[in-house]
C-alpha cells in the first residue's frame, strides 16, 4: 500500500462497506488537520466506516451552537450533526473545538456564489499553501472537505493511478 503522508493524508484501501460510494479500490483519507492554533481536528470520537472523522464546532445563522462531523474521505458528503439542525443554503460559522478560534476564510467559494471556503490547515503551520478547505453554506457542493487547488493536481493524479 502506498502512503500519501506529505500534507496529513493517506491513503487506504477502500473497505467493502464504502465500496458503494467509492468504486475506488483506494481512499484518499484526511489523516490529520490542524485548527490555526495547531489542535488536531481529526477524532475518533466519530468514525466513518472506522475512519476518524473531522469534529468542528458550528453556530448556525439563527445563533445555535453544536458540532458536526464531517467524514474524512475525500469525495464523501457523509455528515453527522449533534445538537443542531442544518438547512440547506444556511450560512454556519465553524470553530475548532478545542479552542474555539475561528476557522479563517481562505477564499469565495467556486461553487455557490455566496459562500467562503474555509481553512483547515494540514500541518501545524497554518499555511494556506497546505491546507483543506470547507464551504460555509450548508448543501453546497463544497460543503464537505476539499483542498487547496495547489494540492488538488496532486490528489487527480494519485486517484487516477
Ligand atoms: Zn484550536
Ligand atoms: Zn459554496
Amino acid at each position: 500500500m502506498k502512503r500519501f503522508d506529505k500534507n496529513g493524508m493517506l491513503i487506504i484501501p477502500n473497505p467493502e462497506n464504502t465500496q458503494i460510494v467509492s468504486k475506488s479500490k483506494e481512499l484518499l483519507v484526511v489523516k490529520e488537520c490542524y485548527c490555526p492554533n495547531g489542535h488536531n481536528l481529526v477524532s475518533t470520537r466519530v468514525k466513518f466506516n472506522e475512519i476518524p472523522g473531522i469534529i468542528l464546532k458550528i453556530i448556525n445563522s439563527k445563533n445555535r451552537s453544536g458540532f458536526i462531523a464531517l467524514s474524512p474521505v475525500f469525495g464523501q458528503k457523509q455528515r453527522i450533526c449533534l445538537d443542531i439542525d442544518l438547512v440547506d443554503d444556511e450560512t454556519i460559522r465553524v470553530f475548532c473545538p478545542h479552542c474555539n478560534i475561528e476557522l479563517p476564510v481562505f477564499a469565495n467559494c467556486t461553487s455557490c456564489e455566496s459562500g467562503k471556503l474555509l481553512a483547515l490547515f494540514l500541518d501545524k503551520h497554518a499555511s494556506y499553501k497546505n491546507c483543506l478547505a470547507l464551504c460555509n453554506t450548508i448543501g453546497c457542493k463544497n460543503a464537505q472537505i476539499i483542498t487547496s487547488e495547489n494540492i488538488l493536481k496532486d490528489i487527480k493524479y494519485l486517484i487516477a493511478k
